[in-house]
C-alpha cells in the first residue's frame, strides 16, 4: 500500500505553511512557539528548500547553497531557532579574488575592504568612509530609482575595478545587477561588510536536522511529500489547502512557494483585484544558477590557502550579462575542507557556481541538454586546475546542476535563486489585504532573499500573522 504522508494529520490548523525553505521553516518555528496549531507542508521529499543538501556513495555531502551568509544570522538563528544553531556558525576565513583586473585575499570586514581600497586601489579614504557609510544607512524608505551604477558612478566615478570588487560578491549572493536599485545594494553589502562571511559548521543536513528537532519541540506538524495543489478562498478570506484529495481548513496560510505561482496557480487569478494581478504577473523573476558539485577522493586534503570562497573570472572586465551567458567566464569556488563537517569523513569538496538564464538550458533537447552539462563540467574543471592542481586526477566525483534542477526541485518557476526581483516585496506585502489570512514570506525583492534574508522575512511575516489571529481570538 503507498504510504498515507497525510496520516494523523489534523482537519484543522490555525496556520498551514506551504514549503520548507528557510522562510517557510523559521515562519513555522515562531507561529507555533507562540502556541499556533501549524501543520508544514512540504512537496519534495527533504526540508530546507533551496538550503539543502544531497549525498553520494562514500560518505560524500554536497551543500546547495552554504557558501556564505552574513553575521546577522548568528542573531536571528539564536532569537528564532536556538542557541546550539547560532553557536555553529563560523566565520569563513580566506575570501579570494582572482581576475585580469586584480588577486587578492581578504577577510571581508569593512576594515580590511578599507584597507584594500586605500592601499591598493588607491581611493580617497574620504569617498571610501562615504560610500560605507551611504550603504549603511540605506533603508527600505529610501529612493528607490538610484540604480547600483549610479552609486558606484558618485563616488567611484570610471573605477570599473573597484566596482568589481565591490559588486561580484553581492552579483552572486543575490543575483542582483548594476541596473537593479541602489538600496538593495546597499543593505545587503552592509550586511555582509559589517563583520565577513560566515558559514554553518555541520553543512546544511545538520542545520536543517536541528531545525526539524526545533518545530517538532515547538509542535509544529511537519510533512514532507506533500505538494499544496490549491489553496481554499471562501468570500474574500482563507479557508484551507487542498491536496492529496483532501481539504485541510486554517484560518491563515503562509505561503513560501514562489511568490507567482501562490497568486495565480495556488490561490487563482479570480481572487485578486485588476490592478493588484497585474502588478503581480509583471513581477519579473530573479535570474538562476548553474552549480558544478566535485568531491575529492577521502583523505586527499587542498591546501586552505586556496580560500573558502573564491571569485574566479578571465573576463577582462565586470559585466552583468557576461556573468549570465552560457559561455562561462566567471566562477565562484566554494572550497569545503574537512572543518566544514569536523564529524564526518575527512573530505574536501569544491562546488563551482555560475549565474545563469533558464532560457539558456530549457531550449535543449535531452541530447544537447546532457552534452551541456559535460561540456560545463569539463570546463570547470578546466578553470579549477589552476587553484587545485591535478584536479582531474583527485576529483572522484562531478556533476552538473541547472536552472532546470532547481525548478524540479522547488517548483520556483524558471527556477530562479533568489525569488524575485525589487517589485515582489510590494506585492507579497500586499497580499493579505487581497485575500484575508493569506501570506507570503520568501524570496522576494532581492533584500528579502538569501539565507538570513529568508529567515528575517519569515519571522516578519509570522509576526503579522501572530497579530491577525490574536486580534480575531479577543
Ligand atoms: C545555487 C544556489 C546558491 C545559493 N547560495 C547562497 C548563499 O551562499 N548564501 C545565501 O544567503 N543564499 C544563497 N542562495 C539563496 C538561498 O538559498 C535562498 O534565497 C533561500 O534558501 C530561499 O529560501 P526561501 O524561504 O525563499 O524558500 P525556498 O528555498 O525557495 O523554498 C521554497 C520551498 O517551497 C516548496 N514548495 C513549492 N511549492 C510547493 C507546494 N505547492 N507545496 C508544498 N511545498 C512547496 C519547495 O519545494 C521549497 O522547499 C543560493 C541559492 C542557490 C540556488
Amino acid at each position: 500500500m503507498p504510504r498515507d504522508f497525510l496520516k494523523d494529520v489534523k482537519d484543522e490548523y490555525d496556520v498551514i505553511v506551504i514549503g520548507s525553505g528557510l522562510g517557510g521553516l523559521t515562519a513555522a518555528n515562531v507561529l507555533g512557539r507562540n502556541g499556533h496549531s501549524v501543520l508544514l507542508l512540504e512537496q519534495h521529499y527533504k526540508l530546507g528548500g533551496l538550503a539543502t543538501w544531497f549525498k553520494r556513495p562514500g560518505g560524500q555531502v554536497f551543500d546547495i547553497s552554504l557558501h556564505g551568509f552574513p553575521v546577522g544570522m548568528i542573531k536571528s538563528c539564536r532569537r528564532y531557532w536556538t542557541a546550539e544553531i547560532a553557536q555553529r556558525i563560523v566565520q569563513l576565513k580566506r575570501i579570494r579574488f582572482d581576475n585580469p583586473m586584480f588577486s587578492l585575499t581578504t577577510s571581508y570586514t569593512r576594515e580590511d575592504f578599507t584597507r584594500l581600497l586605500i592601499e591598493r586601489f588607491g581611493v580617497e579614504p574620504q569617498a571610501v568612509q562615504q560610500f560605507f557609510d551611504t550603504a549603511r544607512g540605506m533603508n527600505f524608505y529610501d529612493d528607490q530609482t538610484t540604480t547600483t551604477r549610479q552609486l558606484f558612478e558618485r563616488f567611484f566615478p570610471g573605477r570599473r575595478d573597484v566596482v568589481r570588487l565591490l559588486m561580484e560578491p553581492i552579483v552572486y549572493a543575490n543575483g542582483s545587477t548594476l541596473e537593479d536599485p541602489a538600496l538593495t545594494y546597499g543593505i545587503v553589502f552592509s550586511n555582509f561588510m559589517s563583520q565577513g562571511v560566515f558559514i554553518f559548521e555541520g553543512g546544511t543536513d545538520r542545520l536543517i536536522q536541528l531545525m526539524h528537532e526545533e518545530l517538532v519541540r515547538n509542535g509544529v506538524d511537519v510533512r514532507i511529500r506533500c505538494g499544496v495543489e490549491r489553496i481554499v478562498v471562501e468570500r474574500g478570506r482563507v479557508a484551507g489547502v487542498q491536496l492529496r484529495g483532501r481539504t485541510i481548513k486554517c484560518r491563515a496560510v503562509v505561503s513560501n512557494a514562489n511568490l507567482k505561482s501562490t497568486i495565480l496557480q495556488m490561490a487563482g487569478p479570480e481572487h485578486f483585484d485588476r490592478r493588484f494581478l497585474e502588478e503581480a504577473r509583471a513581477v519579473r523573476l530573479n535570474n538562476s544558477s548553474t552549480q558544478v558539485y566535485m568531491a575529492l577522493r577521502e583523505g586527499d586534503l587542498i591546501e586552505e590557502s586556496t580560500g573558502d570562497l573564491l571569485f574566479s573570472s578571465t573576463a577582462p572586465e565586470f559585466r552583468s550579462d557576461l556573468l549570465l551567458s552560457p559561455n562561462v567566464t566567471s566562477r565562484t569556488f566554494s572550497f569545503y575542507y574537512p572543518r566544514t563537517r569536523p564529524h564526518a569523513r575527512q573530505r574536501c569538496f569544491v562546488v563551482s557556481s555560475t549565474n545563469a538564464r533558464y532560457e539558456d538550458w530549457a531550449g535543449l533537447a535531452p541530447a544537447e541538454y546532457g552534452a551541456s552539462k559535460r561540456d560545463l563540467i569539463e570546463t570547470t574543471l578546466n578553470a579549477l586546475e589552476k587553484y587545485v592542481p591535478r584536479c582531474r586526477e583527485r576529483i572522484v566525483h562531478a556533476e552538473a546542476a541547472t536552472p532546470l534542477t532547481f525548478q524540479h526541485y522547488t517548483r520556483h518557476e524558471a527556477g530562479a535563486s533568489f525569488g524575485t526581483k525589487f517589485e515582489g516585496l510590494a506585492v507579497s506585502r500586499g497580499l493579505p489585504e487581497q485575500v484575508g489570512g493569506l501570506y507570503h514570506a520568501g524570496s522576494v525583492g532581492i533584500i528579502m532573499s538569501g539565507w538570513l534574508g529568508a529567515i528575517n522575512y519569515g519571522v516578519i511575516v509570522a509576526n503579522d500573522v501572530d497579530s491577525q489571529l490574536t486580534k480575531a481570538a479577543v
